[in-house]
């Protein structure tokens, strides 16, 4: 088996992770970009496994060894995660905190390297959501990547190169993860997690070459439950009043919290609508499972007014953002979709 058997799709960063350990040429700093879900903690996993594996084959973790055992479980005392801290809130939950402060990064790193490593060759240091670092925390930090000891690896995992300063950035070895294929991940979502066809065309689309993504989406109760609400919506809408608006509006927010996710699903809503009125290739409809629906409800809607919906959503979306009222901007979208459909 090998350690990076469970990481589609990535195979460039892995050879650069390989060629790095076979030929022992590891840098003391990396960082690993790409969004959330793309993979970039099972990358980084992997990797520090194969840096500490006592007897690495072909670059990669042995599997076998005291190390990899330690490393695989989570146990390995010179593999370090920094990561941003969760606060108690007075109710009991936790919420996290807004950045990583400059005493993470002085306690964890800055006087922890400079003790040797307990069992293995190398010390790595693992900084998840390294845009978090505040600007205190990153210059503490440049200070050991200045002069790291030759046993220290610095890995940064973000997904915001651009709230690093310039001078890590100059002094770390950049990798980004790749995005994936539509039928890779398709295949995957069918295979694996067992999600119909149609199912997985919605995900696919939604998940942007992001297979972590899709798999996180496919097991989301929420977006298949926003899923739901945005059909049976949009299937009725041209026959509802104000009242019944109010009423649906009050269900949408409670999505408030992913309703960006929302507002793609309508515009692919849309853009599938679009497709049906022009008579275009049906396979490209992303509701599958809606196609009739879709098709049957595209002749109430002129080019024109799809257009507007369109610009609408867009619209909402901003105002959302700069919190406009939910309830006021979605009463107003709502109505723009149902005045466009002509009965
Ligand atoms: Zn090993």
């Amino acid at each position: 088996m090998s350690v990076y058997e469970k990481i589609l799709g990535q195979d460039k960063l892995i050879e650069h992770f390989r060629k790095s350990v076979s030929l022992g040429k590891i840098s003391n700093a990396y960082i690993i970009s790409g969004e959330k879900y793309s993979g970039k903690k099972m990358l980084a996993n992997a990797y520090a496994a194969s840096i500490e594996c006592e007897n690495p084959i072909n670059g990669e973790a042995c599997m076998e060894c005291h190390s990899c055992k330690m490393s695989l479980s989570g146990n390995n005392p010179d593999i370090r995660w920094i990561v941003r801290e969760s606060k108690d809130n007075k109710d009991g939950t936790k919420k996290k905190a807004k950045e990583i402060p400059v005493d993470a990064i002085r306690d964890q790193i800055n006087n922890d390297i400079v003790v040797k490593p307990y069992h293995c060759k190398k010390k790595v240091y693992i900084i998840d959501e390294a845009e978090t670092l505040n600007v205190a925390a990153q210059n503490a930090l440049l200070k050991t990547m200045e002069e790291p000891p030759e046993y220290g690896v610095v890995i940064l995992l973000t997904s915001n190169e651009n709230a690093l300063l310039q001078t890590i950035l100059s002094r770390s070895i950049r990798l980004e993860v790749a995005s994936i294929d539509d039928e890779t991940i398709k295949n995957y979502l069918m295979k694996n997690n067992m999600i119909p066809d149609y199912a997985a065309d919605v995900l696919v689309s939604f998940a942007r070459g992001n297979l972590g993504r899709a798999i996180e989406l496919s097991q989301s109760p929420t977006f298949n439950e926003m899923k739901d609400h945005l059909v049976k919506t949009m299937s009725f809408l041209h026959e509802k009043d104000m009242a019944e608006i109010g009423n649906i509006t009050k269900q949408t927010s409670e999505f408030k919290d992913d309703i960006n996710y929302y507002f793609e699903l309508l515009t692919m809503w849309f853009r599938d609508i679009l497709v049906a009125k022009s008579g275009g290739d049906e396979s490209k409809i992303i509701f599958r499972d809606e196609v009739e629906n879709i098709r049957e409800l595209s002749r109430g809607y002129s080019y024109r007014s799809i257009e507007m919906i369109l610009k609408t959503i867009e619209d909402t979306k901003t105002q959302i953002a700069l919190n406009v009222s939910f309830d006021t901007a979605f009463k107003i979208l709502y109505m723009t979709i149902r005045d466009g459909y002509i009965r």
